[in-house]
């Protein structure tokens, strides 16, 4: 249920209506526009009566919320949510750029990549250090050793970062990484969801191979109700039956879910596509399609690659897809 204010409504009831909820055992969720203010209510509403909560003075108009997202559900928040790390942004008008390396391989492999991004423009570099692979027999990524390249590279060029846990008994590794990934093996991984959402740390939630929009956003919902308001969606292909492709790219999830939530959404053209001749495609409908930004695989050497190679993209083809995304921004009025 969410209950829009009246404009100048008066402190004292707002007080009094919050008490009144409260009461009730419902938790209160704030949202301060412009000139709305919106207060979402958290828990079993069924005790309440939305006509008689409609004649407290403080209320302007009462509406029942159907969906079962709460938190991520635009009806709760006024404007999009916007992530923030330094002056890195996901969201709210700018459009961010993720790019980097699937794996963390070696200094000299994550430096070079990392500098050409950076130049080229992304906002955050990328890096895998616990690689979640379909074969126990593939390279599963450098683990600590690679959490402690990333750091290096964050330093050593300015660039924050992000990279995927895959487990909650690797999380005291992540402390100095900017962005946690959790990937779309672990969408409905809920203890790791819950242990997020008592943290203030960025999570970019990828959608599962099979799951449905509403369920990322369910997903969404158990870290934004441990408190945590920093959460940015990604699309990342889904599986169909075609085979052309890696996986589907399924872009109408994008100005979908843009229109039921707040929360930032980015588009994963590599693993999506899964192949690099069609990833600045991919990845210029992101743009159009509404997104907030993209998660991109760069490689120095794409045929070297110890893991999807096939679907990294070159740094000069990076630098040539950011002067496309900027003039796309340009007409769709974002900020890159
Ligand atoms: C990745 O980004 O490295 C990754 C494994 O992605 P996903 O979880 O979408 O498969
Ligand atoms: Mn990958």
């Amino acid at each position: 249920m969410i209950i829009v204010l009246k404009d100048g409504a008066q402190k004292k009831d707002v007080e009094n209506l919050v008490d009144t909820l409260k009461t009730k055992g419902l938790d209160i969720h704030y949202s301060q526009g412009e000139s709305t203010t919106i207060i979402g209510l958290i828990g079993d509403t069924t005790r309440v009566d939305p006509e008689a909560i409609a004649q407290l003075p403080a209320v302007g108009t009462v509406k029942r919320v159907s969906e079962p997202f709460k938190l991520a559900n635009r009806k709760f928040h006024v404007g999009d949510t916007e992530v923030k790390v330094g002056a890195s942004k996901i969201g709210g008008g700018t459009f961010g750029v993720i790019a980097g390396p699937c794996s963390v391989e070696s200094e000299r492999q994550l430096f070079e990549i990392a500098e050409k991004v950076k130049k080229s423009g992304a906002c955050f570099l990328r890096g895998g250090a616990f690689k979640p692979r379909t074969s126990p027999y593939s390279f599963r990524g450098l683990k600590a050793e690679g959490i402690e390249l990333l750091i290096a590279a964050k330093k050593q060029y300015k660039i924050p970062v992000v990279s995927e846990l895959t487990s909650l008994d690797y999380i005291d590794l992540y402390q100095d990484v900017d962005i946690i990934q959790v990937g779309a093996r672990n969408m409905q991984n809920f203890d790791m969801l819950l242990e997020l959402g008592h943290s203030k740390k960025p999570v970019l939630l990828k959608r599962g191979l099979s799951s449905t929009i509403e369920e990322l956003l369910m997903s969404a919902e158990y870290i934004l109700a441990g408190g945590n308001a920093n959460v940015i969606l990604c699309e990342r292909g889904i599986r169909t039956f075609e085979t052309m492709t890696r996986n589907t790219l399924d872009i109408s999830a994008v100005p979908v879910l843009k229109k039921i939530t707040h929360l930032p959404v980015m588009i994963d053209p590599s693993h999506s596509g899964g192949r690099a001749d069609i990833v600045p495609q991919l990845s210029k409908c992101a743009v159009v399609a509404g997104g907030d930004g993209l998660i991109v695989e760069v490689h120095n050497c794409p045929a070297c690659a110890l893991c999807d190679g096939a679907q990294s993209i070159t740094p000069d083809t990076f630098d040539g897809l950011m002067t496309d995304i900027r003039k796309l921004c340009e007409m769709e009025g974002k900020r890159v």
